[in-house]
């Protein structure tokens, strides 16, 4: 079903533009990570959210998102992989791909920094997505490295249709298949010349054709190419639209102070200009 605003993170910004969203009769589906992964939700006590001193963070996400619900959000759990601008917006999640009129990115902060070689090589051997790559890999040798949950499961996946996998983490992986080799190591780097050739893992070297690097988050930037960013965040105006048309962000992605309430606000006025921008197109 196509939705007429697409909201790309669950926390206290997602949730409070859905709500202001679904208040203007919008139809809306909210994609995000499990709401428990929100920062927020692992806070012990928050005494700065006005009128609700001293809740703990969890308490204040689930209320937040028991709001959007009773609303009538809709909800898809999982980690968007990729936005295509195409007639609307197209992002998929895993295998599926939801499609809206407009998007509103509230995916907080990507905490993990980047690997030398990731960002050179992104798209020539680097993939953020096994569903969407992994056949491309049918037969080569390919390295998964594990920052996610659910690595394990999208390396026995690239495995099952026939990737030659290595699968590179800190900690021992759960749930990973015994047929696929686990290599431990802190310190990773991308190699190549054209395409990718190898992913070194401290200090040696794995060839490989491909590297899927699985985190629980995905830059804005790479998730939407052509997305303008400043010092890491994601640039918009005071209506909180981004360079790019009926994509507007909200919360810690766009910048400083990293709050709750900041986030709330920005939702809050993401979501109306998104509905504006909907109501415009459908009277030209
Ligand atoms: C321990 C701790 C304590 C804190 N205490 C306070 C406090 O007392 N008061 C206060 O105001 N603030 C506090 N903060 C900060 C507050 O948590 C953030 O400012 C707030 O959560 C930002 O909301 P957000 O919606 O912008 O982003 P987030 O809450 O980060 O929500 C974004 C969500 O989107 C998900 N996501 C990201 N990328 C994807 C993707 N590609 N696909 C699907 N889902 C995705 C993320 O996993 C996350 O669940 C605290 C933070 C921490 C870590």
């Amino acid at each position: 079903m196509g939705y007429d605003i697409i909201v790309l993170g669950g926390g206290p910004a997602g949730l409070a533009a859905a709500v202001a969203a679904r208040g203007r009769g919008k139809t809306v589906l909210v994609i995000g990570n499990p709401w428990r992964d929100s920062p927020l939700a692992k806070a012990e006590r928050v005494d700065n959210y006005l009128g609700l001193p001293g809740r703990t963070g969890a308490e204040l996400v689930g209320t937040f998102r028991a709001h959007a619900e009773e609303l009538g959000a809709d909800f898809l759990t999982g980690r968007a992989l990729s936005v295509m601008a195409w007639n609307g917006f197209m992002v998929t999640v895993g295998s599926q791909v939801c499609d809206g009129q407009a998007l509103i990115l509230a995916p907080g902060v990507v905490r993990q920094a980047k690997y030398p070689g990731e960002s050179e090589f992104l798209g020539r051997g680097v993939s953020y997505c096994a569903t969407c790559d992994g056949m491309l890999y049918r037969g080569k040798p390919v390295a998964v490295v594990g920052r996610s949950k659910d690595a394990p499961l999208e390396a026995n996946y690239l495995h099952g249709i026939g990737c030659q996998v290595t699968y590179v983490s800190a900690r021992e992986p759960e749930g990973l298949d015994r047929a696929i080799p686990w290599v431990k190591a802190n310190k990773l780097a991308v190699k190549g010349t054209q395409t990718v050739t190898a992913l070194e893992a401290d200090g040696a070297d794995l060839p490989c054709a491909g590297v899927f690097i699985l985190r629980e988050a995905v830059a804005p930037a790479d998730l939407l190419p052509g997305l303008e960013t400043e010092g890491g965040f994601i640039k918009v105006d005071r209506a909180m639209a981004t360079n790019l048309p009926g994509v507007f962000a909200a919360g810690d992605c766009t910048g400083l102070p990293l709050q709750a309430a900041k986030a709330v606000g920005e939702g809050h006025v993401a979501a109306l200009s998104a509905c504006e921008y909907l109501d415009k197109r459908k009277e030209a």
